[in-house]
């Protein structure tokens, strides 16, 4: 029998006694009052006691009690130490987050939505130098690098942030900035001062052997010409050699000028100035003759030239007069390398279209072929430095694999981004998109 029930029958039966002895004696009434008084004394009594240990906490073990009280008791004691458990379980579980995070090598802190530091390890004090009375603190007031204030103001945490130790400025570190929860912000700091020496070792390694070679290159190139001149064509394989030895030593000064070029735009302060792209593609398509004799050992003076003086092979649409700020050299660079990859790589009685126009947010340069084409899988990596697909190994096509490194080279030093669409046997597009913050006129 339930609780509920016993309690209702005792009433039930302490009701029947009152009216049994209330109809004997005449005091029903009387009787049924105390009777009533009673129960309620007794009920307020208990709220009473069960107010003053829930008050306490009611960690105590319960009074003594019986019927619905005690069972009231037994749940909400039950309630309370299933609670404690569960904090105490928890407890447990966020003091073994903050040893693990205290024991990371990288540095952590966890920011509020005011840049507030809330939380910081210990590699995140060291490399930082915080305190623990820093706490509380907005971070920019403590690091004040500006480019560090300018990524936290952004909010664009894409990527990471290069900068020294505030401590040891000979710690290189990689801030990094990820959002979680309501406002709060996680900084993560790796240092890479062993990854940045190895790249400006490559670097140096890089600028110094293309340097060194070029010497060597000309005067190889100058006596190679000389004795080409003094050929008199009686042996057959003489003048071959000769001439493979000239076509090898062009492609390794090529080579050499290529990985100078990228060097530069690697190391060297960007210049700007106002570019005026239409003359530009204009100069670069009517110079687009050389270019290909350049580009392709087979080929020679193979254009028509048009009424305006433009190879045949190439169809400059200008449909914006825009000008862009930027390197007019590096710019050229880029497109008369995307010019002569769509020249090399279609056939020779094909169009080049080159299209200089504008298009929502951005000013944009399309340099379209209806060549080869290139294989999905190889399109995210052609502009990886030395990438050739294998196809052009195989056939030997002239070239050095760093054309389109050079092209997103200079186009993210111009803000810029490329974009290529290309299907097998049909031909390719190169977009150049730059924004419109960089036009000028
Ligand atoms: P290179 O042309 O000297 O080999 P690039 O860096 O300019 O080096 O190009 C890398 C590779 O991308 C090329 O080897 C070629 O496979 C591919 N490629 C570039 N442009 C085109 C194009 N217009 N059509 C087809 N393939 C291309």
């Amino acid at each position: 029998m339930g609780v509920w029930q016993k309690e209702l029958i005792t009433g039930l039966l302490l009701f029947l006694v009152v009216s049994i002895v209330g109809g004997i004696t005449g005091f029903f009434m009387p009787l049924a009052l105390v009777l009533t008084l009673g129960i309620l004394i007794r009920q307020l009594y208990q709220i009473n006691r069960f107010e003053r240990w829930i008050r306490t906490g009611g960690r105590a073990k319960y009074p003594k009690t019986s019927g619905v009280w005690e069972e009231i008791y037994y749940h909400v004691y039950r309630i309370k130490k299933n609670e404690k458990k569960r904090k105490k379980k928890l407890g447990k579980m966020v003091d073994q987050f903050r040893q693990s995070t205290e024991a990371l090598p990288d540095a952590a802190v966890v920011l509020g939505p005011n840049d507030e530091i809330e939380w910081a390890n210990k590699a995140a004090r060291e490399v930082f130098g915080l305190q623990f009375s820093d706490k509380g603190q907005r971070i920019p007031n403590l690091i004040r690098f500006p480019e560090f204030i300018r990524y936290l103001k952004s909010g664009n945490y894409n990527e990471a942030v290069i900068l020294p130790s505030p401590v040891n400025n000979r710690i290189t570190l990689a801030v990094r900035i990820i959002t979680y929860g309501a406002g709060l912000r996680l900084l993560l700091a790796q240092d890479v001062t062993q990854l940045k020496k190895m790249e400006r070792m490559r670097k140096d390694f890089v600028a110094n052997v293309s340097h060194e070679l070029r010497t060597p290159l000309t005067v190889l190139k100058g006596y190679l010409e000389t004795l080409q001149d003094m050929d008199d064509g009686l042996s057959p394989l003489l003048t071959t050699s000769f001439q493979q030895m000239h076509g090898q030593t062009e492609r390794m000064q090529h080579l050499v000028d290529d990985l100078l070029l990228l060097t530069r735009l690697e190391t060297q302060q960007k210049k700007t100035e106002c570019v005026n792209i239409p003359a530009l593609l204009s100069q670069i398509c009517k110079e687009a003759d050389t270019l290909h004799g350049k580009a392709s050992a087979s080929a020679d003076a193979l254009y028509q030239h048009s009424m305006d003086n433009l190879p045949a092979r190439i169809e400059l649409i200008l449909e914006c007069d825009v000008n862009i700020m930027g390197e007019e050299q590096e710019l050229r660079s880029a497109f008369t390398n995307l010019l002569g990859n769509a020249l090399k790589y279609s056939p020779d009685d094909s169009v080049v279209k080159i299209r200089w126009y504008r298009s929502g947010d951005s000013i944009i340069l399309d340099v379209e072929d209806h060549g080869e084409g290139i294989a999905a899988a190889d399109i995210p990596r052609v502009t990886e430095r030395f990438y050739r697909s294998e196809v052009k190994r195989v056939k030997k096509v002239g070239g050095t694999g760093l054309g389109l490194a050079i092209v997103k080279h200079v186009l993210m030093r111009h803000d810029a981004k490329l974009n290529i669409t290309s299907e097998l046997g049909k031909g390719s597009c190169f977009g150049c998109y730059f924004p419109v913050k960089r036009v000028c006129n």
